[in-house]
C-alpha cells in the first residue's frame, strides 16, 4: 500500500472506529438502561429521535464519562445543524482538526457559544466533562434562568457557575437533593437526561416537594412577573389579585414562583405568605473562605477547570505568584482565577500555614455538660470541669490560629443538647468540636475516641474525627479507640462538619493521671488544633 493511501486509510479506520462510540444500536431499548433505572424514558425518547446512540451490542454506557466533543455533538444532534456556515477549511481550535469526526459540531457549537475554548486557545476534545460543566452546557443551549443562589449545599454563592445550576433546579431538569456534586465527572446518562428534559417539558422532574410557602397576590390590579430578580427584567406574565403562587426560592427581595411552567419572579412586598413555612428558607451558603495562602515554587504552574489533570486547563502561573487557598482536594489546591474557582497541583506550592493558618473559620467548640449536669466522674475528677478547661485552651489556640473560636458555655452552667447545635447552625458555623470525657464501670476500658455522624457533612466529618484522633493518640500517649460513627443529637443535628471527642476515660487510673497533669488542657488543645490543621491539609 502506498503511503498516501495508508494514512487515508488509518484516517478512515480511525474515524469509523471514534465514530463507532456512538453508531445507532439495533432497534428497541439499551439493556443496560432497562425499565425503572434513573433516565430510562429520557434516553430512549433521544434514541428514539436520533440523537443519542448506543455503543453498539444495544448497549448505553450509562455510566461512562462523557467527553467534551462528544457533548458537543449531543447536543448539535438536539438543535440541529442550523444554517450556519461551517469553514470545512480551518478549524477555530488547534487541537481539533477539521477531519476530527466531531469537527463541524464542536464548530457549530461554538457559533453558538455554547462551547468556548481554553485561554491558550484549545479546546480539548477529549477531556471528560464534569457536572457543573454539564449544567452550563445545558443552560446555554436553552438559555435557561431562574436564579442566582442553588438550593444544594455544595454549590455556594461563589462557585463559578452557580447561576446555571441554579436554572436546571428551576426549570426542573435536575432533581433538588443535597449535594449536586459539581466538580464530579458527568455520566452519559445524566447529560442524556438533563438534555432530554431541558428539550420536553413532559419530561421535567416537579421540584414541588421543596415549595418553601403558599403566598396570595396582594395587589391593586395586577402583578408582573419577571425573568430574573429585578425591574429591569423583561416580563413574562401577570397574576391577578388573590391568584395563589408556590414560592420555590428567594433571591434578595424578590420570590421565586413558576409560571406557566417557566421560572418567574415576584417581588415579596406583594405575595401574602398564606401557609406556615413547609420547610424553612434554606440559609444562605457562607462565602467559601480563604484557609491560607501558597507561593509557586515551579517555574511554571498549570491551572485547571477542576482537581484532576483530566479537567481543562485554563491558564498557568509563574514561579512565586502567591495564590489563596480555598481548601484542598486530595493533591489539589482550589483557588480563584481570574474570579473563577480553579485547580493547582497543591505539591508546587509552599504553604504559609502557620500563624494565621485557620484564618477566619468559625469553630464552635462545646464543652460537654455544665451546671446541674456534671457528666461522669471518677478518679476525683468531673467531666464538666475537664471539658471546660480544655475547651477554653483550645479557644486560645484557635484565636492564635486566626480562627474565630465561638464558645456553648464559658463558665459552669447547664446548656440543653438543643440549644448548643442550634448556636452552631444559627453562627453557620465550618466546624463543631464537642469536648467530653467517658466513663465505664470496667476501670480497665481507657483511651480516646472521636465520633461523626453521617446526617451531615458525612465525610468531613470523618475525617475530621479521625485526624483529631489520631493526634490526641499520639501526642497523649493514648489507647487509640478511633474515629467512628456515632449518633449523639449534638453532631447529628449539628449541619456542619462536626465531631465529639472523648478525650479518656477518667475511670481509668492511668487515664486519670494523665488529665491531672498541669500540662494536660494545653497538650489536648494542641492536640485538637493539629488535628484540625491536619484536616485542611495546612
Ligand atoms: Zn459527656
Amino acid at each position: 500500500m502506498g503511503k498516501k493511501w495508508m494514512i487515508a486509510t488509518i484516517t478512515i479506520l480511525f474515524t469509523l472506529l471514534t465514530i463507532g462510540v456512538d453508531t445507532v444500536s439495533a432497534q428497541g431499548k439499551f439493556s443496560d438502561v432497562p425499565n425503572g433505572s434513573w433516565g430510562h424514558s429520557e434516553i430512549h425518547y433521544l434514541k428514539d429521535k436520533g440523537i443519542v446512540n448506543g455503543k453498539g451490542n444495544g448497549l448505553f454506557g450509562p455510566n461512562d464519562k462523557l467527553t467534551r466533543a462528544q457533548a458537543a455533538t449531543i447536543i448539535v444532534n438536539a438543535i440541529g445543524k442550523g444554517t450556519m456556515k461551517i469553514n470545512q477549511n480551518s478549524s477555530t481550535y488547534p487541537d481539533v482538526r477539521t477531519n476530527f469526526w466531531a469537527y463541524s459540531s464542536i464548530e457549530r457549537a461554538t457559533q453558538l457559544g455554547i462551547f468556548q475554548g481554553g485561554q491558550n486557545g484549545l479546546f480539548h476534545p477529549n477531556d471528560y466533562i464534569s457536572r457543573a460543566q454539564m449544567a452550563t452546557i445545558i443552560a446555554r443551549t436553552f438559555k435557561l434562568t431562574g436564579g442566582s443562589v442553588s438550593r444544594f449545599s455544595d454549590v455556594g454563592n461563589q462557585f463559578w457557575n452557580t447561576a446555571d445550576i441554579a436554572a436546571l433546579e428551576m426549570n426542573g431538569i435536575v432533581e433538588l437533593g443535597d449535594r449536586f456534586r459539581p466538580n464530579e465527572y458527568g455520566s452519559r446518562a445524566e447529560f442524556t437526561t438533563y438534555l432530554a428534559r431541558a428539550l420536553e417539558p413532559q419530561f421535567r422532574v416537579s421540584n414541588d416537594g421543596t415549595v418553601l410557602f403558599k403566598g396570595t397576590v396582594n395587589v391593586a390590579t395586577t402583578l408582573n412577573v419577571r425573568s430574573a430578580p429585578n425591574t429591569n427584567s423583561s416580563i413574562i406574565g401577570t397574576l391577578v389579585k388573590g391568584e395563589t403562587v408556590d414560592v420555590y426560592g428567594m433571591d434578595g427581595e424578590w420570590l421565586r414562583i413558576k409560571y406557566n411552567g417557566n421560572a418567574g419572579y415576584v417581588h415579596q412586598s406583594y405575595i401574602k405568605q398564606v401557609k406556615e413555612p413547609i420547610k424553612s428558607p434554606t440559609p444562605p451558603t457562607p462565602i467559601e473562605k480563604v484557609i491560607a495562602q501558597g507561593k509557586v515554587t515551579s517555574a511554571t504552574l498549570n491551572v485547571r477547570r477542576g482537581p484532576s489533570v483530566n479537567t481543562e486547563k485554563i491558564g498557568q502561573l509563574s514561579e512565586g505568584t502567591i495564590v489563596e487557598i480555598y481548601t484542598y482536594e486530595n493533591d489539589w489546591a482550589k483557588i480563584k482565577y481570574n474570579g473563577e474557582f480553579a485547580y493547582v497541583s497543591k505539591n508546587y506550592l509552599t504553604s504559609s500555614a502557620g500563624s494565621n493558618s485557620l484564618k477566619d473559620l468559625k469553630i464552635v467548640v462545646d464543652p460537654g455538660h455544665g451546671g446541674k449536669d456534671p457528666g461522669t466522674a471518677g478518679n476525683g475528677l468531673h467531666e464538666k470541669d475537664i471539658t471546660l478547661g480544655v475547651s477554653l485552651e483550645l479557644e486560645r489556640l484557635l484565636k492564635d490560629a486566626g480562627a474565630k473560636p465561638m464558645m456553648t458555655r464559658r463558665d459552669d452552667q447547664f446548656i440543653e443538647l438543643n440549644d448548643r447545635a442550634k448556636f452552631a447552625n444559627d453562627a453557620q458555623a465550618d466546624l463543631f468540636i464537642s469536648i467530653h470525657v467517658n466513663s465505664s464501670t470496667a476501670t480497665s476500658a481507657n483511651g480516646t475516641e472521636t465520633w461523626w455522624n453521617s446526617t451531615h457533612a458525612s465525610k468531613e466529618s470523618e475525617a475530621l474525627a479521625k485526624s483529631i484522633n489520631h493526634r490526641l493518640v499520639q501526642e497523649l500517649g493514648m489507647t487509640d479507640r478511633g474515629g467512628k460513627a456515632g449518633n449523639f443529637l449534638v453532631i447529628r443535628a449539628t449541619k456542619m462538619t462536626g465531631v465529639l471527642v472523648e478525650l479518656g476515660f477518667l475511670t481509668n487510673s492511668n487515664d486519670a493521671q494523665k488529665m491531672k497533669a498541669a500540662d494536660y488542657n494545653q497538650k489536648v488543645a494542641k492536640s485538637i488544633l493539629k488535628g484540625i490543621e491536619d484536616y485542611y491539609h495546612l
